[in-house]
């Protein structure tokens, strides 16, 4: 899954419509400025730090971060000029895409590279693209499923991390190793340096059982062995995972809440109507895009909203207690 992940995104750009899928902020602008404003006020809940580091994971097309640098600088003049952004990313082709969008940016193949000091890191649809492994329940033990001759089998699970003690026969229980080293050592670098990360992606907000390796190809679903490298693979997010470890590095933790809810309590279909009375010859699109991402039956509910940030930080917008 790391191959394949990896030889897919090194060489192309597979957002929108000529592509594969679309992520929250190629859909509309304003969520990208939502997460902006989120980031100045966290920063300012933060004791306003200069230099601070604004560090993307997974960028994309770098469209998220260009959304949210324009409305800081409108609204919070000195949370841009303390603003340093680090991108962390590993495709050459993506790189290029950012490097034209964000100039002044410095890019890291890995989170660890991004300098010390107080952070704070958005990552919108980054852990769903890191590797899992799935372990699949036989009798009283789990069997590994690896991937052979263009199929799955299954073998005794060997330096398998800490899997649960008891399952229902067939159960399949997934693991994503460097989802969770990136998860501890945010948690622990919050804890020590100051600062907050938000953490946007799929899954469920519970504990649970289930195969969510999915493979995407031109917006519907493919085969995930057919051609590796050559359709997005992903698999669900599982927050209760990322957030214990994060915990257990020293972090506070806020949330899995709905993206639908967080969005909406950070103002973004205030945002949306305010775009559309702006541009009347796209508001049908501006909203229905607000819309889809809010929605139960489109994003809102399927995505979560989770965040991670040091233990002396009050609540931050949006997981102010219901
Ligand atoms: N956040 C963007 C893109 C999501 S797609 C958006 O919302 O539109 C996943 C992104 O993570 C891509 O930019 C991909 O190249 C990057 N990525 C995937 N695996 C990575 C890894 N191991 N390290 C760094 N970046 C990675």
């Amino acid at each position: 899954m790391a191959r394949a992940a990896s030889a897919y995104y090194a060489g192309r750009d597979p957002f929108g419509r000529g592509g594969d899928f679309t992520t929250a902020p190629e859909i509309s602008q304003a969520f990208g400025e939502c997460l902006g404003l989120w980031a100045a006020v966290t920063w300012q809940m933060m004791g306003a730090p200069a230099p601070l580091r604004l560090v993307e994971l997974g960028p994309g097309r770098g469209t998220l971060m260009a959304d949210a640098l324009r409305a800081v600088a409108e609204m919070v003049p000195a949370f841009r000029a303390a603003a340093e952004v680090h991108l962390v990313e590993t495709s050459p082709a993506l790189q290029a895409a950012q490097a034209a969008r964000l100039p002044g940016a410095t890019w890291h193949e890995r989170a660890e590279a991004v300098p010390p000091g107080p952070a704070i890191v958005i990552a919108n649809e980054f852990f769903d693209a890191l590797p899992i492994r799935q372990f699949v329940r036989r009798g009283e033990a789990w069997q590994e499923r690896f991937v052979a001759a263009g199929g799955f089998v299954e073998q005794p699970a060997e330096a398998a991390p800490l899997l649960p003690e008891a399952a229902p026969e067939g159960a399949v229980h997934e693991v994503s190793e460097p989802g969770l080293a990136v998860a501890r050592q945010l948690g622990e670098r919050l804890c020590r340096q100051g600062g907050a990360a938000l953490v946007i992606d799929y899954g469920p907000a519970g504990p649970g059982f289930g195969d969510s390796l999915q493979a995407m190809a031109a917006h519907g679903r493919a085969d995930p062995l057919a051609e590796p490298g050559s359709v997005d693979i992903t698999a669900h997010v599982p927050f209760p995972a990322l957030a214990a470890a994060a915990r257990q590095a020293g972090s506070a933790v806020h949330g899995p809440l709905p993206m639908g809810l967080f969005l909406q309590r950070l103002g973004l279909m205030s945002r949306a109507a305010i775009l559309a009375r702006s541009n009347p010859r796209s508001a049908g699109l501006i909203l229905s895009g607000a819309e889809r991402l809010v929605a139960p039956e489109g994003m809102g509910r399927l995505f979560k909203a989770l965040c991670l940030c040091h233990p002396g930080l009050a609540n931050p917008p949006g997981f102010e207690p219901a």
